[in-house]
């Protein structure tokens, strides 16, 4: 790899619980850098949709509010960031989740001569969490997202983006609500210091509204990013 292309690379892991805000600002930072925004639950949800084997599977995990297992999750993002779309960078969204898929992700990227540029942690309160998930609509068509209190659409139902109709996660129940909070403590909050002793971390308040949270994103990208 060259090192034009090398010091162009853009490889950025939001961390996050379930609800923090890593989808919505996804979204602005894919049009805002001109990658994409690659998101492990979004692949499972279109291998549900297409009732594919590993759909199949997932689904039992998904449903519970579980991890789905890191090797059928390492291979499915494995493919995807073999696309040639993800060659100059990416936005991963819900992967890593564990320190074996953080382990799995430096082997993908060492591959192709990359590496992590910057872990932003977008970080929010348990109880705001609950709050987030319960009002979370996401457009079926498009796939953005809002929120009945937070982030309303202009017209109810439908997505301003596309006029897609917009509709509720099946795993957006309170009880799979809680457990995918009691999951992320227990397997994903050891990512925090994995990637903090790394020098890769910068804690972002996920607290603040969107436009601030997307704002101190990019200032924490493009001071630690390789752009
Ligand atoms: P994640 O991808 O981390 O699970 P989402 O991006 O899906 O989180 O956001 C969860 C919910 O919270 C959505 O309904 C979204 O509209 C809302 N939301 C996201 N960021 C904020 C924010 N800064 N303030 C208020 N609500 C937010
Ligand atoms: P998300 O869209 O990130 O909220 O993920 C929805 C669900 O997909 C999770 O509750 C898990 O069941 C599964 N999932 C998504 N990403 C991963 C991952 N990296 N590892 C294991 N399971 C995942």
């Amino acid at each position: 790899m060259g090192s034009e292309a090398q010091s162009k690379a853009k490889f950025i892991v939001l961390l996050g619980a379930p609800g923090a805000g890593k989808g919505t600002q996804a979204t602005y930072l894919e049009e805002e850098l001109g990658i994409p925004h690659v998101s492990s639950g979004d692949l499972f949800r279109e291998n549900l949709r297409e009732e594919t084997e590993l759909g199949k599977l997932a689904r039992t995990y998904m449903d519970r509010g579980e991890l789905v297992p890191d090797e059928v999750t390492i291979a499915m993002v494995k493919e995807r960031l073999a696309r040639p779309d993800c060659a100059e960078g990416v936005i991963l969204d819900g992967f890593p989740r564990t320190i074996a898929q953080a382990q799995a992700l430096d082997g993908i990227l060492a591959e192709k001569g990359h590496k992590i540029g910057v872990v932003p942690y977008i970080k929010v309160a348990d109880e705001v969490l609950l709050a987030r998930l319960a009002g979370r609509w996401t457009c079926r068509q498009c796939g953005a997202i809002y929120h009945q209190l937070f982030s309303p659409p202009k017209v109810a139902g439908r997505c301003d983006e596309c006029g897609g109709e917009l509709y509720q996660r099946a795993d957006d129940t309170p009880e799979t609500q809680r457990r995918r909070i009691e999951v992320y403590f227990q397997q994903t909050t050891p990512l925090i210091e994995h990637y903090r002793e790394r020098g890769l971390l910068v804690e972002i308040d996920g607290e603040q509204p969107i436009e601030r949270v997307r704002a101190d994103l990019l200032a924490a990208i493009r001071a630690n990013g390789r752009s």
